[in-house]
């Protein structure tokens, strides 16, 4: 799997931090997971084959990780890259995810569905199981951030994991979705001293490293309070015993093999 970060940032614009997107291309096809309203033109930026594009998972309905939806949508009717494709576009999302969409699609007569190919809307519950690929296994985790966030975990047809927290609060159920996993994308929102709980800071993501030890976490959702800070060596300071996991802070436009 090849995963290209579009979107290392949060809901607060920045310069080079997009609202979250990840990129992932798999050797059966290409997955977007989350999609903020940058996306679609980072999408552009960073040459990924969006007219090609086979499912978008939406981890909740904050506007940094879903907004990004509608317009892609209604870009797919107009743009030429799109007008010969037949294959169907799937969209995976939280029980709920038909209402919103629904509702931004009345509420103008956008016709978002009214594309050149089939668009597939999948609701997934919690601790559900799916292919969100031919042969690439899903699986869902709830998450304390909003009454309908999930996790994902991904295996991919050559056994490689992927899991993805994208906005959580601190529970002990994140060292179980990281044990294992060849990738944990993880959110760090904050550097210490959260003023909220349901996101992390860097000495929670630091335990479920301790804990579970994934081979590689990447750390995005990056508050511009990270800004001109070495994210990787202040997590180095923070942790407690033998370093197992590599430390990756997300930066927009980076490129993982795994
Ligand atoms: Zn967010
Ligand atoms: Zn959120």
């Amino acid at each position: 799997m090849k995963l290209t970060v579009l979107g290392s940032g949060t809901s607060v614009p920045h310069p080079h931090r997009s609202s979250p997107a990840f990129w992932l291309q798999t050797s059966v096809g290409s997955i977007l997971l989350d999609i903020g309203p940058d996306a679609p033109h980072r999408m552009a930026e960073e040459q990924v084959d969006w007219p090609n594009l086979d499912s978008i998972w939406i981890s909740h309905f904050h506007l940094d990780h879903f907004g990004g939806l509608a317009p892609f949508l209604f870009s797919l009717r107009w743009s030429p890259q799109t007008r010969e494709r037949s294959k169907p576009l799937k969209l995976f999302g939280p029980l709920g995810l038909k209402n919103v969409i629904n509702a931004i699609n009345d509420a103008n007569n956008y016709r978002l569905f009214q594309l050149p190919f089939p668009v597939e809307l999948i609701e997934v519950a919690a601790n559900a199981s799916f292919e969100i690929l031919p042969s690439v296994a899903a699986t869902t985790t709830k998450t304390p951030h909003t009454k309908e966030s999930l996790a994902l975990t991904l295996t991919d047809t050559g056994g490689k994991v992927l899991a993805y927290t994208s906005d959580t609060g601190f529970n002990d159920e994140l060292a179980n979705l990281a044990k294992g996993a060849d990738l944990l994308l993880m959110e760090c929102s904050f550097r210490r001293n959260k003023s909220i709980q349901t996101h992390l800071e860097l000495s929670e993501v630091m335990r479920v490293a301790e804990q579970a030890a994934p081979t590689r976490m990447l750390l995005g959702h990056l508050y511009p309070e990270w800004d001109g800070v070495d994210l990787a060596f202040e997590a180095g300071a923070l942790w407690h015993g033998e370093v197992r996991s590599e430390i990756i802070e997300a930066v927009d436009g980076l490129k993982l093999e795994f």
